[in-house]
């Protein structure tokens, strides 16, 4: 009997991958799909249906916002029922924001989506961005035994690597392996064969029909500390009516210094009303507010932790958590579970 092959929309919204230098002033500049597609006559090789997607008007990634990352999510919706799987050409520079936002929004997802991109242009000699893209399809489309897609879940594929997109933090600017996961394992290694970590992957327990949700709200803002900072900085900072939320940038295991008054302005503000969220400023570990007398006040005086989640899922957790407008109590609840395997229980 012939195998059905599986049915990949590429979709291409920018990012290095797709650029070539402009020769006016020798920036690099997005180009279109075709122009890219021409760079890698082995896609028409691949063991699977390939169908492509441009956004109008690819964009350098740093101009990603919620409306971008539901302009993906409505490619995605329009086309869930046709194709077996989704990889998305996405610049690394918020690749990871993306990767979290789709985890969030694409509710009982069981189909891949793999992102990808490079660090060099298609076009370039050397480029990274051959591999990553002909690796991403191939993953995107492979099927176990049974017939069912081995990924079910949103990931980033960069460098012989894939990993759950919500885990993931974008460290390096000039490193080919430019995406780490520094809390969770990767989900397969790509070498002479693709290795899954089958414990590490995602899977639905029930069969619950995809649900989106492009609910956002981003009145939010990030304090990040440094030594020195002083109450007259955070009470301006702090200063911003209209936010709802401020993500604390805190230092180790999630510690700030002991002075009564930075406590005091921040009990303050959740005597208001408005919710404090402590991440690390450390990408490895967890925020632990037992550990540490500091860590501990903040807990006192009501700052949720972030636990093991990267900067890149609190930023979109919360913008996706008060997009549903709960109420303080069931904010703080549903910020602590875990929504997409963001977060480690
Ligand atoms: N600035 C680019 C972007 O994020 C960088 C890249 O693609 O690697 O769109």
């Amino acid at each position: 009997m012939e195998e059905i092959k599986s049915k990949i929309l590429l979709i291409y919204t920018g990012g290095t991958i797709g650029m070539e230098v402009n020769s006016n002033d020798g920036s690099l500049m997005p180009l279109s799909l075709e122009n890219l597609v021409k760079h890698i006559p082995e896609l028409s090789r691949l063991e699977c249906a390939l169908s492509t997607y441009s956004f109008l008007n690819p964009v350098d990634s740093s101009e990603a916002d919620f409306e971008f990352w539901n302009d993906i999510a409505k490619v995605i919706e329009i086309n869930y029922d046709l194709f077996d799987g989704f990889v998305i050409l996405h610049g690394t520079d918020t690749m990871a924001y993306t990767a979290s936002a789709l985890s969030m929004m694409l509710e009982n997802l069981t189909k891949p989506i793999v992102i990808t991109g490079s660090q060099l242009p298609m076009g370039m000699l050397r480029t990274d961005g051959r591999e990553n893209l002909i690796s991403s399809i191939e993953i995107a489309s492979l099927k176990d035994d049974k017939g069912s897609l081995i990924l079910q879940e949103v990931a980033i594929y960069f460098e012989y690597s894939l990993y759950r997109g919500n885990r993931c933090h974008k460290f390096s600017t000039e490193h080919f392996d430019a995406i780490i996961s520094p809390n969770y394992p990767p989900l397969a290694e790509a070498g002479v064969n693709i290795n899954w970590n089958y414990g590490a992957l995602q899977r639905k327990l029930d069969d619950e029909k995809l649900a989106i949700h492009y609910e956002w709200d981003d009145t939010i803002s990030v304090i990040k500390f440094f030594p020195g900072l002083k109450t007259a900085q955070l009470e301006y900072a702090l200063n911003q009516p209209e936010v709802k939320v401020f993500i604390l940038e805190t230092f180790g295991s999630g510690n700030i210094p002991m002075r009564n008054d930075l406590v005091d302005l921040i009990k303050g503000k959740v005597d208001e009303g408005k919710c404090f969220i402590n991440v690390s400023q450390c990408r490895k570990g967890n925020v632990d507010q037992k550990t540490y007398a500091s860590g501990l006040k903040l807990s006192k005086i009501g700052v949720l932790s972030a636990e093991d989640m990267t900067f890149e899922a609190v930023v979109v957790k919360v913008m996706h958590l008060l997009g549903k407008k709960l109420s303080a109590e069931g904010f703080a609840r549903e910020f602590q579970i875990d929504y997409a395997g963001e977060l480690s229980m």
